[in-house]
């Protein structure tokens, strides 16, 4: 089958495919409605199904969307597993659990953040803690998203930006603008001020449909960092750990982190690998995210910039947002053959590796 089949133009269109993947399966969906609508007036929820042996107690949990509009990746790559029946390779004590659009509500408007301009994936904190605070971001934030985003305005603050990343050097630029931070509303990778409809959501989900979980395998689908269709799946844990080194003995020497500099991404906070182990405290955890290039890291700046400009002060009506939509959209997701057939067949082989590692995995 053509891998470029599983993917979908919309939201709307990926969960109906979405449903009936799961109902050619025989699998029942779960669905948590999500309070808004989306663009159409469509509704909005995360879907989930449980699919594999009824007795397994080991689950490979596979998340899509955590950032809204990267969600056309990791929905392609699970129906796709789903449509190719993966579940009919699973060992008898392996499931998976596959959650479908964790923010809907980003994933149907095409936005990163979610309907409170928060990133889900910098909201998984202890709210009652003093927050992180990063210094670097609020001297650049101004610049970041400018009131009016053309012009003069806009040359200026392109201006600044380029003298910040100069004085920082490259990966600690990035650091300062996605790092995530907890002091600018209207800002870029907003990390709230609470737990969020999604962080909320997914905390009932992993109970109520996986109660029985022993072992999980973590891996929540991302693009916008790295080369065009390829997938680094990125260490959830800290060196030094056995769930660190468990995912290098099961995906392989692909694997990098964060923390010891060999991954695109730099270190975040608030992640939402941390709040899949919260919400199941007495499961063996191993958590990866799988970042999917796009377009490199400038083309994604500026699409999220304009975005947050839109949202904040421009017209969503308007032609202007039209092209500023076109543009989030191509910075996230490549509507092209070649990079959704890359997409697939490497989220194929991760998972492949992960069921191999997950069900061997010694108690
Ligand atoms: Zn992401």
């Amino acid at each position: 089958m053509n891998p470029a089949s599983f993917f979908s133009p919309d939201y709307r269109t990926a969960r109906a495919k979405f449903q009936a993947a799961a109902k050619a399966l025989g699998a029942e969906v779960a669905t948590y409605a999500h309070p808004l609508k989306g663009p159409d007036g469509e509704d909005l929820a995360t879907d989930v199904v449980r699919i594999g042996p009824p007795d397994a107690k080991r689950y490979i949990v596979l998340n899509t969307a955590t950032h809204g509009v990267e969600g056309f990746c990791g929905s392609g790559s699970v129906i796709g597993l789903m449509t190719e029946r993966i579940d009919r390779e699973l060992p008898a004590n392996t499931a998976f659990l596959i959650i479908h659009a964790i923010n809907p509500y980003g994933f149907a408007w095409l936005r990163r953040v979610n309907e409170d301009n928060v990133d889900l994936n910098r909201n998984f904190l202890d709210f009652s803690q003093p927050l992180p605070v990063n210094e670097e971001y609020a001297k650049i934030h101004q610049w970041l998203v400018p009131k009016n985003f053309a012009g003069e305005e806009l040359e200026t603050a392109d201006a600044e930006l380029a003298k910040a990343r100069d004085r920082l050097g490259a990966k600690a630029f990035q650091a300062a603008v996605s790092g995530g931070q907890y002091a600018f509303a209207d800002g870029l990778f907003y990390g709230g001020t609470g737990p969020t409809w999604s962080n909320r959501t997914l905390r009932r989900i992993l109970p109520e449909m996986i109660p029985d979980a022993t072992h999980v395998l973590f891996f929540d689908f991302h693009t916008g960092l790295g080369p065009y269709g390829y997938a680094e799946p990125i260490n959830g844990h800290p060196p030094g750990t056995d769930a660190y080194q468990r995912l290098y003995d099961w995906i392989g020497d692909c694997v990098t982190s964060a923390q010891t500099g060999t991954s695109t991404s730099t270190r975040l906070s608030g992640t939402i690998g941390g709040g899949v182990m919260e919400a199941l405290p007495d499961a063996v955890h191993t958590k990866s995210t799988l970042e999917y290039g796009t377009r490199p890291n400038d083309y994604v700046r500026l699409a999220l910039r304009s975005d947050c400009w839109l949202h904040n002060h421009g017209d969503l009506k308007s032609a202007r947002a039209k092209e500023i939509k076109a543009l989030i959209r191509d910075a996230f997701y490549r509507d092209y053959d070649d990079w959704k057939e890359l997409v697939y067949v490497r989220a194929r082989q991760i998972v492949r590796r992960g069921i191999a590692g997950l069900s061997t995995q010694k108690d």
